[in-house]
Order: structure tokens, then sequence, then C-alpha cells
């Protein structure tokens, strides 16, 4: 459970983090809040050289508006996410999907950026990004490119950060005033999702004018149910029509088999989570 030794570097500004990665070679790591890297570290299941840690560079952290996007630093954490005011205001699906992240330590030390970049297909922010049509800062020795949600997440645990960069922040169109809800499914509390659906929803004199939806863990990356969300589009808010809208929801999907359940099982999962969340966040 100790890991192997590794040179440590703390810079305090992404372009030191970004020359330090360069200088490094491709045996280095970054380190954000540690909850997936350390672990991996300890079980020496990566032994990198060198380790690049972001936790000094203030200018990753924190959530601010920049006109009609909220932006959200790669080193805020969880806790700072699900507790922020305009996060709740123009973001309220990023809220309700972070307050199901693990505990209340994993959520202190936790990242967002790191969340996102780790990619882990039972993750809970990466299908909220994906509904919200987040994009992706990468910061790189030749400047930054932007990344849609849809290209981010691009296989099992790979994003599209390549060897050198950094994700550095996260923009959040912002969709004031929607409701919302993040349906997870899990044996026993403070576990990663089994499976999840993320919704967020305008709605009018109970009809559903607008609604997004995005699935945890149905397969390699988090899944947009393009589908479901026209059906719900002038659909009453009622059981019956809801059930009726999102009935396809795991159609063409190729969730994992696992000790938690098998494909099928999730299939069936998604429907129910899908009428439940929309169910839910429409009120
Ligand atoms: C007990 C436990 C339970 C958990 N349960 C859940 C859960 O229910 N739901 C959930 O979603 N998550 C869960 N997590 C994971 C948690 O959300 C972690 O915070 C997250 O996976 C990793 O974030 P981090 O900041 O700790 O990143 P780290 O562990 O530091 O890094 C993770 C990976 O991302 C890379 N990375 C990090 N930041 C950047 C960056 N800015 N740019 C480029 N690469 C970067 C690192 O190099 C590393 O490969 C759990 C973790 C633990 C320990």
């Amino acid at each position: 459970m100790i890991p192997a030794a590794f040179d440590y570097h703390a810079p305090t500004s992404v372009e030191e983090a970004l020359r330090l990665l360069a200088e490094s070679g491709d045996d280095v790591k970054v380190l954000a809040g540690g909850q997936s890297l350390l672990p991996v570290l300890k079980l020496r299941l990566a032994a990198p050289e060198v380790v690049v840690d972001l936790g000094r560079i203030d200018a990753l952290r924190g959530v601010r508006e920049d006109g009609e996007a909220l932006v959200i630093g790669a080193m805020t954490p969880h806790h700072e996410v699900a507790s922020d005011p305009l996060v709740q205001q123009h973001a309220l699906l990023l809220r309700e999907a972070t307050r199901t992240v693990a505990d209340p330590q994993v959520r202190h030390r936790g990242t967002f950026g790191g969340a996102l970049a780790h990619a882990d297909p039972a993750g809970d922010l990466l299908a909220p990004c994906l509904a919200l049509d987040a994009e992706f800062v990468i910061a790189g020795q030749g400047g930054t490119r932007t990344v849609a949600a849809a290209d981010f997440f691009q296989d099992y645990f790979t994003t599209a950060i390549d060897d050198g960069e950094i994700l550095t922040e996260v923009r959040v169109p912002k969709h004031t005033g929607w409701r919302a809800h993040y349906e997870k499914f899990s044996r026993v509390a403070q576990q990663w999702s089994i499976v999840a659906i993320a919704v967020t929803l305008r709605s009018e004199g109970g009809t559903i004018s607008e609604a997004r939806v995005a699935l945890t863990n149905m397969g390699t990356v988090p899944i947009r149910a393009t589908a479901a969300e026209q059906a719900l589009a002038g659909v009453a808010a009622t059981p019956e029509a809801v059930a009726q809208a999102v009935a396809g929801i795991a159609e063409g999907t190729e969730p994992p088999s696992d000790l938690n359940g098998d494909a099928d099982y999730r299939r069936h999962l998604a429907t129910v989570l899908a009428r439940r969340a929309v169910l839910a966040a429409a009120g």
C-alpha cells in the first residue's frame, strides 16, 4: 500500500505545470484531489516517475459567470460545486449529481475536473455535463483548446486530454431556472452508480416544454438520450405519459455486465430510473 518513489512538484501556475509536464517526458501523472489516483499508485497499478500536483494553482479553483456560461475551475472540490449558489441557479443538475458523489470526505478532497478527467463510466458528473452541453477547456504547451462534451469522453477511462495537457475549466451553458434531478441506483449508500439518469427540464402548467437527458454507466462513455428528449417535449408530466416517452431509452445501449447486474438488468433499470428522474425533475 506504499506507492513507488516519485519526484513531486507543486507548481503555482498553469504555465509552470505545463512546463513541468513537458520536461518530465512520458512517465508523469497530474495529481488533483488524489481520490482516484492515490489508490492506483498505492496498489502500484501505476508507478510514474514524476507527479505534478495542481493543488496550489489557485486560478484553477472556483465558480464564476462569463456571459451565458458558468465556468467551473478544474480544481474546484465537489463540495464547493454542490454548495455554490451560481451552480444552483444556472446548472441545478450539476448540484443534484455532485451531491450523490461518495461521502463528505471524498467530496471535500475530490475535484470536479479530476472526476471528469478520470472518466470512470460509473462516475456521476459525466452524464450531467453531457446533458448540459458543457465544454472542456484543455491547456497545453501550444495554447488552449475547447472540446464539446460529446467529443471529450472517448472511451473507458479515456478523454480528449492528451499527454502534456491539463483540463483547466469546464464551461457550462446556463440553464437558468431549469428544474433537475439525478436518479442514482446503487446497492449501498455512498457508492458508485450501477446506473443513473441525469435530467434537467423546463415545464409550464404541468407540461414539459424542453428536456435534456443523459445516462450514467450504460456504456463505456455517458450517453445522451436524444430520442427520449424529443419524445418528452410537449408531454404532460404524468406517470403514464412520461413512462411512454422514455420506454425506449435503453435501446441500442451496451451496458456492462458485472457482479452488480447484467446488461439486461441495467437496461430495465435505466427505463425505471428515467421515469422516476423525469417525474422528480418535473416536480
Ligand atoms: C471511496 C470513494 C468513493 C467514490 N464514489 C464516487 C461516486 O459515487 N461517484 C463519483 O462520481 N465518483 C466517486 N469517487 C471518485 C471521486 O469523484 C474522485 O474525486 C474522482 O474520481 C477523481 O477526482 P480527483 O480530484 O480525486 O482526481 P485524482 O484522483 O487526483 O486524478 C484522477 C485522474 O485524473 C487525472 N487528472 C486529474 N485532474 C486533472 C486535470 N485537471 N487535467 C488533466 N488530468 C487530470 C489524474 O492524472 C488521474 O489520472 C469516489 C472515490 C472514492 C475514493
